[in-house]
């Protein structure tokens, strides 16, 4: 950020004036910025918020809902997204994970990622051309557009699947680093000056070496390598010092969040966002917090670095915004939680904590009761992972079928790892819960990821601590269990005149996008989404429940 964005403030400050605060109660937004920081925790949030001093510090002065929750149950970044700005769990986004398996369509690779359309020929889940197809009800971008012809939304982030997720069908503008560059779907005339500067800048920066950042003493604090199972190296100890284009290290450090909130800044000029008559939106998705869970786990020296840089970041982008005179509120939050490697959670006393057997991949399950049953080849049970939803092979018989999904739910059952496993057949049977969601049981939480057509036929929940990764030679922590380490995320509101209160009881993200649409004075109808309009937010005028 620092880089180019302050260069840009600095111009632009030189021809503009500040605007006058105003003393009267404050007039709707004209610019709604909603951040979502990748796996940021509401445990993080918690650890660090006496931490911050800058951006989140701000930010924590607002209203905060510490007790926030992706409610559902597949705690993952694309269902995570999808739920933010439509006010929808994925049992009605259709967004169930971040890939699922759909056997009837034509190509050999059955796996469907989230944002991708799987019908244009030649592609595969990894080499895909991006969608918005699969996300099924629309973004508050695309309500406030139909109310306001003249509203724009723009969403920016380091993964395509949040960017889209935030903004849906037909933004105005939707940026994302694809692995190498910052790239769009969208079919546009051109490509925006900010974008093509940005774009400079950081090729610029990649062809040249970063040095280590300097530890905070609270980071100091952290450092303690620790070894990890699973062929990982250790992990504890690491400072983000960057090669010449190692772009693996870029994106999973905090190099990649200045650059993101570098353009959505330079977008907001570029675009003159929030200075006119009708309300903006602007989604932005940070995500190398998640990187770094993944990399490195969340209670290392690593993640102290990372937030620190990223509070720092994030005072630098209000403070642009500010200097612009714009009319504008900020939503943060996080698409699931997260939780650290099972070697340092079993320092810090828990015990349970453990690397999933690698027995209860799909695969491995699968080739196990072909065998033992009987059946024709082929790998029995599809699924990406060894929770979540997993697949009958539909080219076996119905009988074959039956007997299988028997076998299967039985064997994963009963392994001392797995906590239950629910047919779909019973999920179906299971209404969406209307109730706190730290009271949801945990099929009611699965029945949030439910949607039929894309879910499994079975779904497995791993025990409390079990880290679904065996082999850490790419990542050694992760998410997307039941789990509330995985679902509570903090949700924070902040307008200029915020108050500071924090909030205990829980709040859903499913409840942003009503609560934004309230601020703004966009009717949604009571029913229309899952979420509900948060009346302890200032500035908002919520129906009755
Ligand atoms: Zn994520």
């Amino acid at each position: 950020m620092r880089r180019f964005l302050l260069a840009a403030a600095a111009a632009l400050l030189a021809t503009q004036s500040f605007a006058e605060a105003s003393a009267q109660a404050p007039a709707p937004p004209k610019l709604l910025v909603v951040i979502s920081i990748d796996q940021f925790s509401a445990n993080l949030f918690d650890e660090y918020r006496p931490q911050f001093t800058d951006g989140m510090a701000r930010l924590a002065t607002g209203t905060v809902f510490r007790n926030g929750f992706q409610s559902h149950a597949m705690t993952e970044t694309c269902p995570g997204h999808s739920t933010m700005l439509t006010g929808d769990h994925p049992s009605r986004t259709g967004i169930i994970g971040n890939t699922w398996i759909d056997q009837s369509i034509g190509r050999s690779d059955k796996t469907v990622y989230c944002v991708e359309d799987e019908t244009q020929p030649g592609t595969s889940s990894i080499a895909y051309k991006v969608s918005p197809k699969h996300l099924l009800v629309p973004t508050l971008g695309e309500l406030m557009k139909s109310k306001w012809p003249g509203s724009r939304t723009v969403a920016v982030s380091g993964k395509d699947r949040a960017a889209v997720m935030m903004s849906g069908q037909r933004p105005d503008q939707r940026w994302y680093w694809n692995g190498k560059t910052f790239d769009t779907d969208l079919q546009q005339a051109g490509v925006p000056q900010t974008i093509l500067k940005a774009r400079a800048a950081i090729a610029a920066a990649l062809s040249q070496p970063l040095p280590p950042l300097e530890p905070t003493p609270y980071c100091q604090g952290k450092e303690r390598p620790i070894a990890v199972t699973g062929g990982g190296k250790p992990v504890g100890t690491g400072h983000f010092g960057r090669a010449a284009n190692d772009l693996s290290a870029f994106r999973a450090s905090p190099e990649i969040d200045g650059d993101t909130l570098a353009i959505a800044a330079g977008l907001v000029d570029e675009m003159q966002l929030g200075r006119r008559a009708d309300p903006d939106l602007l989604a932005i998705s940070l995500s190398a917090t998640d990187y770094v869970g993944h990399t490195y786990g969340t209670e290392g020296e690593e993640m102290c670095l990372q937030l620190t840089e990223l509070d720092r970041e994030l005072g630098d982008f209000l403070k642009l915004l500010d200097s612009r005179g714009i009319n504008y509120a900020v939503v943060l939050t996080a698409d699931h939680g997260g939780k650290d490697i099972p070697e340092r959670e079993r320092l810090a006393g828990v015990n349970d904590a453990a690397r999933v057997d690698p027995a209860l991949s799909p695969a491995t399950m699968g080739k196990a009761l072909v065998a033992r049953l009987g059946l024709p080849g082929g790998p029995g049970l599809m699924g990406d992972s060894s929770f979540g939803d997993i697949y009958i092979d539909r080219r076996l018989r119905a009988n074959e079928r039956a007997a299988l999904l028997k076998a299967a739910v039985a064997a994963y059952r009963a392994h001392p790892q797995v906590e239950a496993v629910f047919t779909a057949r019973k999920i179906a049977d299971t209404p969406v819960p209307a109730t706190p969601p730290e009271t949801w049981s945990l099929i009611q939480r699965v029945r949030a990821s439910y949607y039929q057509g894309r879910s499994g036929d079975f779904y497995v929940v791993l025990k409390r601590d079990v880290t679904p990764i065996a082999d850490t030679t790419r990542s050694v922590a992760t998410h997307g269990s039941v789990w509330d380490y995985d679902r509570r995320v903090p949700i924070l509101f902040w307008r200029p005149q915020a108050t500071g209160t924090t909030i205990e009881h829980s709040a859903e993200t499913t409840d942003i996008m009503p609560t934004l649409a309230s601020m703004i004075g966009l009717q949604i109808q009571p029913g229309f989404v899952d979420g509900h309009c948060l009346k302890d937010v200032p500035g908002t005028s919520c129906p009755a429940r």
